[in-house]
């Protein structure tokens, strides 16, 4: 028998099905902001700078002292955080054999041991987005894995709030898998970052993007900067495993800096513009700092997307420091360098971006693109599967950073951009969800008459 609907409730609820799919914010990621907590981050940094170092190459059979007992540590506070979600991260240490010969910053050989905690997505099980920081720290000497090296900022921080992202976000559910890691081995040869991206090629992740997070709780810079709302988001331009015929089309159809990495930095400054306008994202155009490395490097050498968050203004008098004081200048990476609320901040600018792109469908497939002498720019696209709201175009002159203009084109594959004329901006298509959330916009990588 069917029951009859009240007309009234018919109509709100129509009502709110229409509010859904035309929202342009959505409270929930207010909510996640919110649930971010700095005391909760500060824990968790005082408790991993209290292993005195956290070194790959140090102890790791003391249960206070160096990483065999901070990863332990990590560990054990997933699984507590799977069990207050019914289980929902599968946990578990994912590890690499290094030896000598593997580089020249290795005192001894040694297992590299990552942290890992897989939140996995209700309709995109296999489409993976990381949010990673990194359990090792170091001395002044790389190689002297006794001193005391409490890492508290390099990078307790970006361990802490990934571990805080995962007990924000292990409250939602969320159609596409995320991942929460602590990366071992970084400051010797970002080995872990290494043994990951190579596990999740091996196991076939479809890796939506690597957003690592490394030294996100300085807000005091060497120069005397004090700045709490400014953070940096590094992107290379172009993936560095393209190939030839990727370089050379380049020339003729443009996307010098719109390769994933890019869009991906793109989608975050976006995110956080929309929901924490206090915040003042940076994009800066390189892989990372000047002839400097990070653990999204190693996922970007294999065509992963993945970028680097961290604070705008570093200090290096406290990071990679044996702690100390010298001509009257204080030198260490201890717990007092660290500014927890800013650590919360940078925390929730991944932890919104996360949930946007877990509940957001997957990105359309070979997109390309048309109009060649026309007053007008035409995009195709692949459908994704499954129901969606449908799809958007970005458009932006070919000198702005940031996609300027968008249309909501519904769904369909395939739309033109009357008067719109293609030689004088920059393309690329978003797939959007019912409620609202949004892919990573695709620059086309093909091209028709
Ligand atoms: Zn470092």
């Amino acid at each position: 028998m069917l029951r009859k609907i009240p007309t009234l409730a018919l109509a709100l609820f129509s009502g709110l099905l229409i509010q859904q799919t035309n929202a342009q914010t959505d409270q929930r990621i207010y909510d996640i902001i919110e649930n971010v907590s700095a005391d909760s981050i500060e824990a968790n940094i005082r408790k991993l700078a209290g292993f005195g170092t956290r070194n790959t190459f140090s102890d790791t059979v003391s249960d206070t002292r160096g990483i065999g007992a901070a990863r332990r540590w990590i560990k054990s506070e997933f699984d507590y955080l799977s069990k207050n979600c019914d289980n929902c991260l599968d946990v578990f240490y994912q590890k690499d054999f290094v030896t000598t010969a593997d580089g020249d910053r290795i005192p001894h050989d040694a297992w590299v041991v990552n942290v890992v905690a897989v939140q996995k997505g209700t309709k995109y099980p296999n489409r993976y987005i990381i949010m990673s920081g990194d359990i090792d720290s170091r001395a002044s000497n790389t190689m002297d894995f006794k001193t005391d090296a409490p890492g508290a900022n390099d990078n307790a921080s970006g361990m802490a709030g990934t571990m805080e992202a995962a007990r924000v976000l292990s409250q939602y559910e969320f159609e596409n898998s995320i991942v929460y890691v602590g990366l071992s081995g970084e400051e010797q040869g970002l080995f872990g970052g290494k043994g990951l991206a190579q596990y999740a090629k091996a196991n076939n992740w479809e890796i939506i993007g690597v957003l690592n997070n490394d030294m996100i709780g300085n807000i005091e810079g060497v120069d005397g900067v004090i700045d709490n709302r400014t953070f940096r988001i590094f992107s290379e331009s172009v993936p560095p495993n393209e190939t030839d015929r990727e370089r050379n089309r380049r020339r003729f159809y443009g996307g010098e800096v719109d390769g994933i990495s890019r869009q991906l930095a793109r989608y975050v400054h976006t995110t956080t513009e929309t929901y924490m306008p206090e915040m003042n994202p940076m994009m800066i155009y390189r892989l990372d700092r000047f002839g400097r490395g990070g653990h999204h490097r190693p996922f970007n050498d294999l065509g992963f997307a993945g970028i680097r968050i961290m604070e705008a203004h570093e200090n290096y008098n406290r990071q990679h420091q044996d702690i100390r004081t010298e001509n009257g200048i204080e030198y260490g990476d201890v717990v007092a360098g660290v500014n927890f609320d800013y650590a919360k901040k940078l925390t929730a600018v991944n932890a919104i971006n996360m949930a946007s792109l877990a509940w957001a469908p997957p990105a359309p497939k070979n997109v390309e693109i048309g109009g060649i002498v026309e007053p007008s720019a035409t995009l195709r696209w692949d459908k994704v599967e499954g129901e969606i709201a449908g799809y958007k175009i970005y458009w932006r002159e070919t000198t702005e950073a940031q996609w300027q203009y968008s249309r909501f084109v519904g769904n369909v594959n395939e739309f033109t951009l009357d008067g719109i004329v293609i030689d004088n901006y920059f393309f690329g298509v978003a797939s959007v969800g019912k409620d609202g959330h949004e892919s990573v916009v695709v620059f086309p990588s093909g091209v028709f008459r």
